[in-house]
This record gives C-alpha cells, sequence and structure tokens, in this order.
C-alpha cells in the first residue's frame, strides 16, 4: 500500500509500506476514505520536533472496515468509521471521566496518511455512522477525527456556553472550528483574532461577531477593550507558543477560563500570570473521543459543516505539496485522497 513518510524536514515521501495486519484481538484494519495534513504535522515538517528516523505520518481519518480481531463486538467489517488520534479503551476510569485521550491503555493509531491502517482498542476508538456517508459529508466527518474535536475540546475547557463572551486565538483550522463549536455551545459573542482575510470570512461564516487583528499584549489589550475593560469569559488556545499563551491568558478576564488545545511547544506560564489573575487553565490533548457521537450527529443531521476547512484536496501521491501548501500558509487544510 501507499503511505506518506517524513525523511527529514521538508522532505515528505509517498512509498510503497508494508499492509498493517491484526496483532492484537481487539484490533481493526480500516481503508481510508480519506487523510490529511495536521498542524502538528508541520512542527516535525520545519525541524522543530527531531526526527532520528524517518517517520511514517498521519492521525485523522475516516473509512471503511476491513478486518476486525476476534475480540472486537461493537464495530463490524463494513461499517464507516470515525476514530480519534490516541486509541482508547473507552472504559477505565479515566475514559469514563472523560479523558480518553490519557486512557491507562492509551497507544497510537495510524499512520494515516496511507490507504490502510491499523487502529488498536477498535470498541473504544471508533465510532460507526449511521450508514455510508454521501460523498459530500466525508470531509466533515474527517474533520471530526481531529480538528474539530479539538476545538471542540477547547472551546468546553474555556467553558463556553449561553451569554459568555469568547476569544479565539489562533486561526489554522482548529481555531476556526472552536469558533463553531462556541456557536453551537451558544456563546453570545465570539471574537477571532486573524489577519488574513480569508480566514476571517470562514471565521464569520462558522459564527465569529467580531474579528482582532492584534496579536500578542496588543491583541489581549484589544479584548478588553471590546468586553468593557474586563477581558473575555472564555478564551481557546489554539496555536502553542510563547506569546499566543500569553494573549490567551491575558485576554481572559478575571474568574475567565482559557482552553489551550495547541501543542505546546517552549511554553513557560509563571505563577504570578494565573496566581494573581485567577484565570482558569485547562487542556491538552483533546479527548475527541468524548465528542465523537455528538459530532456525528450534528454532521450526520447537515446542522454543521466543519468540512470547509479544508480547502485544498490532493491525491495521497501529492501529500508532499499538501504539507508545502499548508507549510506556507497557501491552504488552510489539506485533504488527501488515498
Ligand atoms: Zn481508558
Amino acid at each position: 500500500m501507499r503511505g506518506v513518510v517524513l525523511h527529514a524536514p521538508g522532505d515528505v515521501r509517498v512509498e510503497d509500506l508494508p499492509e498493517p495486519t491484526v496483532d492484537e484481538p481487539t484490533d481493526a484494519i480500516i481503508r481510508l476514505a480519506a487523510a490529511c495534513v495536521c498542524g502538528s504535522d508541520l512542527w516535525p515538517y520545519r525541524g522543530a520536533d527531531k526526527l532520528s528516523r524517518p517517520r511514517p505520518m498521519g492521525h485523522e481519518y475516516v473509512g471503511v472496515v476491513e478486518q476486525i480481531g476476534d475480540q472486537v463486538r461493537a464495530i463490524k467489517v463494513g461499517d464507516f468509521v470515525v476514530g480519534s488520534f490516541f486509541a482508547s479503551d473507552n472504559t477505565c476510569e479515566i475514559c469514563r471521566a472523560g479523558y480518553q485521550t490519557n486512557c491507562v491503555h492509551r497507544s497510537n493509531p495510524g499512520p494515516a496518511q496511507a490507504q490502510l491502517m491499523r487502529v488498536p482498542l477498535a470498541d473504544g476508538t471508533l465510532v460507526a455512522t449511521p450508514g455510508r456517508p454521501d460523498a459530500d459529508l466525508i470531509p466533515s466527518l474527517l474533520a471530526a477525527s481531529d480538528v474539530l474535536g479539538t476545538g471542540w475540546f477547547g472551546a468546553v475547557a474555556a467553558e463556553a456556553g449561553p451569554g459568555k463572551t469568547v476569544a479565539v486565538v489562533g486561526d489554522g483550522a482548529v481555531g476556526l472550528l472552536a469558533v463553531l463549536a462556541a456557536r453551537e455551545l451558544g456563546a453570545e459573542r465570539i471574537i477571532a483574532m486573524s489577519r488574513h482575510a480569508d480566514r476571517q470570512a470562514l471565521a464569520r461564516e462558522f459564527g465569529a461577531t467580531d474579528i482582532v487583528e492584534e496579536r500578542g499584549d496588543a491583541g489581549a489589550a484589544k479584548i478588553k477593550e471590546l468586553t468593557g475593560g474586563l477581558g473575555a469569559h472564555s478564551v481557546v488556545e489554539a496555536v502553542g507558543t510563547q506569546q499566543s499563551m500569553m494573549q490567551a491568558i491575558g485576554a481572559a478576564r478575571p474568574g475567565g477560563h482559557v482552553g489551550f488545545v495547541g501543542v505546546l511547544h517552549d511554553v513557560t506560564i509563571a505563577g504570578n500570570d494565573i496566581f494573581f489573575t485567577h484565570v482558569h487553565v485547562h487542556g491538552g490533548p483533546a479527548p475527541v473521543r468524548r465528542f465523537l457521537p455528538d459530532l456525528i450527529e450534528r454532521i450526520w443531521d447537515r446542522r454543521i459543516d466543519p468540512g470547509r476547512v479544508f480547502d485544498l484536496t490532493l491525491p495521497l501521491d501529492q501529500a508532499a505539496e499538501g504539507y508545502a501548501a499548508m507549510d506556507q500558509r497557501r491552504a488552510i487544510k489539506v485533504l488527501l485522497r488515498p
């Protein structure tokens, strides 16, 4: 089968790889209907994460189950499924509390930028759709696998809801879908922080009521200005840098909540930044599995269209161009057709 391998920063190749097999009785093998490039894939692509050996890539997926192990009960061959980027049993105490990405049996599915992939703990990780989706629903279901689920968790962690003003730091796919999540959760006012006209337009389509172009301290000051000097009730941080994290904390009002879902790189939060501000800070790798049944239903019923974040579709064999387009911000998010 064909699959994407990152050999060195900037060196993406599509190669023949061995087909995955059922190694554990709880595994499933999926034939991918679509895959995509994640913002987090750009960290090793840019050399910010060290590669010790060539790395097969991809962790967002939808597809049809081809094979299952003897102990898989909830998922059947032929099901169309959506899964999360970490495998989880969905039964341990941590999973039942809603933190499946820290499951005591957590492991890695995939790699998913390929034609076939292995998913461990299939019953706990995968959710089957009600039937075979129409082709136009596939991008949205793929978004649920990571960027929508992650934006959703950011909004939930920031306690977005009715009557709240929500600010979103970051205009990548996760930030844009955090805007959509905040709207779905009933937020009264949603401030998207972006300097790019095309992303601002999509943010407005997803429910943003205000756009702020300033960044860093100036961005936080602008949010305070727009909220009567108080700051936002809820701030979603969807970048993961020192500047964006401080911008998020600085934009929140005393007692407000920051939900941070950008993968942090060399970020330090000083005690005083949270002690004297009374800001709640909660985040991490999104427990997408917690939200999947609800997200799939909203997509299936065509109440939300998160697949709009995919603005470039390429055959899997052109994955290198997909990485370059996202790296250079020519594309928000790239869908790969296996
Ligand atoms: Zn678990």
